[in-house]
């Protein structure tokens, strides 16, 4: 993320830990939709079209973070 994009992201909806997890999760600007998430802990991420949506999702990392949910992703090395 270059500081231009860093900067329009509002410092209040940044990271939050998660009631459901107790983890953290980022809100920042997506690559593909407006609004992503991001785990902390696992680096898992979802994006969304509306800031709504996203808000809605920020506490429930379970609901969104494969590793949250408990599974164990293949992950490309
Ligand atoms: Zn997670």
């Amino acid at each position: 993320m270059n500081a231009a994009t860093a900067a329009r992201i509002d410092p209040r909806f940044n990271t939050t830990r998660a009631r459901s997890t107790g983890t953290l999760v980022t809100l920042c600007e997506g690559d593909d939709l407006p609004w992503m998430l991001i785990c902390e802990e696992h680096a898992g991420c979802m994006e969304f079209q509306t800031k709504r949506e996203a808000l809605s999702a920020r506490s429930e990392p379970d609901n969104w973070c494969e590793w949250c949910m408990g599974n164990e992703p293949e992950v490309e090395s």
